[in-house]
């Protein structure tokens, strides 16, 4: 009996972490991986951000790496049963690490990563938020590895005879180093953390103002596909549910500003009451009041 338990404690010790990821198809060209509306935990190992490879012909362009080495190597697995063709690039739309900590995987290939050439100002840190909130077991293997190719304005790939625009939102929106990736031959965009579906956005790193005047940008697209780094809505409307949130808290905020509201009250007094059902209002919402009130007194 005991060499049982010690036999199956030591297969269980060979068999890698797994998430048990299932590829969703958007169109022929493009699946997603879509991560649950939930903060990072040891429950969900970071599986809370989207991923997704577009078929470019004979290779597979990657968005977003996801949040780590074991995540990333499932991913590709479940894309290769579907079809079998190498990575050309993988592009991180911004620098929140569950975006891109999967990267280690697909350096490990030699593919080159592209991002923003604001991830030149990022110091690998001693433990990444990712590692602090999930198990050891999910996170092997995993380590900073940052894009080796940068946009600083716009790049345009041409991938299997199908043009890859990258443009860079250059303001700081979600963050400071937000990427838009446009493919015009399969009416698709990825625009990375400036869409949330299903959840709460986090204004944290960003700015209100340029993040709405994105949303609006982006609507002029035309885009059959709309793809965020959150939740499964990837329609031309997918952007509706974080602009109706974003002008709403702007409101909110700003008339609060002119009634002469301390910052300490507003935090405490502002609701949005047809988000209190939304997963992550708890976590997000009086983060979200703070951020908005720090940018948008500056205005008044
Ligand atoms: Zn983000």
């Amino acid at each position: 009996m005991r060499s049982l338990v010690l036999a199956v404690f030591f297969i269980h010790s060979l068999l890698a972490f797994e998430y048990n990821l299932k590829p969703q198809k958007i169109s022929n060209e493009v699946y997603c991986f879509f991560g649950l509306p939930q903060v990072i935990d040891t429950h969900n190992n970071g599986n809370m951000v989207n991923s997704c490879f577009v078929d470019m012909g004979e290779r597979y362009l990657v968005i977003d790496s996801g949040p780590t080495y074991a995540y990333a190597k499932e991913a590709y697995s479940k894309i290769k049963d579907i079809k079998d063709q190498p990575i050309a690039y993988v592009i991180n739309t911004h620098v929140h690490d569950d975006h891109w900590l999967g990267n280690s995987y697909y350096k490990e290939l030699g593919v080159d990563i592209i991002g923003s050439v604001k991830f030149k100002n990022e110091a690998k840190l001693q433990m990444t938020r990712m590692q602090r909130r999930i198990t050891k077991e999910a996170y092997e293997k995993t380590t900073q590895v940052f894009p080796n190719v940068f946009v600083d304005k716009e790049k345009t790939l041409t991938i299997n005879a199908h043009k890859v625009f990258i443009k860079s939102v250059n303001k700081k929106a979600h963050t400071s180093s937000d990427l838009l990736i446009h493919i015009p031959d399969l009416s698709a965009l990825f625009v990375g953390d400036i869409v949330f579906n299903d959840r709460i956005p986090s204004l944290r790193d960003g700015n209100i103002d340029e993040w709405i005047k994105e949303l609006e940008k982006i609507k002029t697209y035309n885009a059959k596909y709309i793809i965020g780094g959150h939740g499964e809505r990837v329609d031309a409307h997918s952007v509706d549910f974080t602009y109706d949130y974003l002008i709403e808290l702007k409101e909110k905020v700003s008339s609060a500003i002119e009634d002469g509201i301390e910052i300490e009250d507003a935090i405490k007094t502002i609701t949005m009451d047809r988000y209190k059902d939304t997963h992550m209002y708890g976590e997000l919402q009086r983060q979200n009041v703070e951020t908005a009130y720090r940018t948008l007194e500056w205005e008044q």
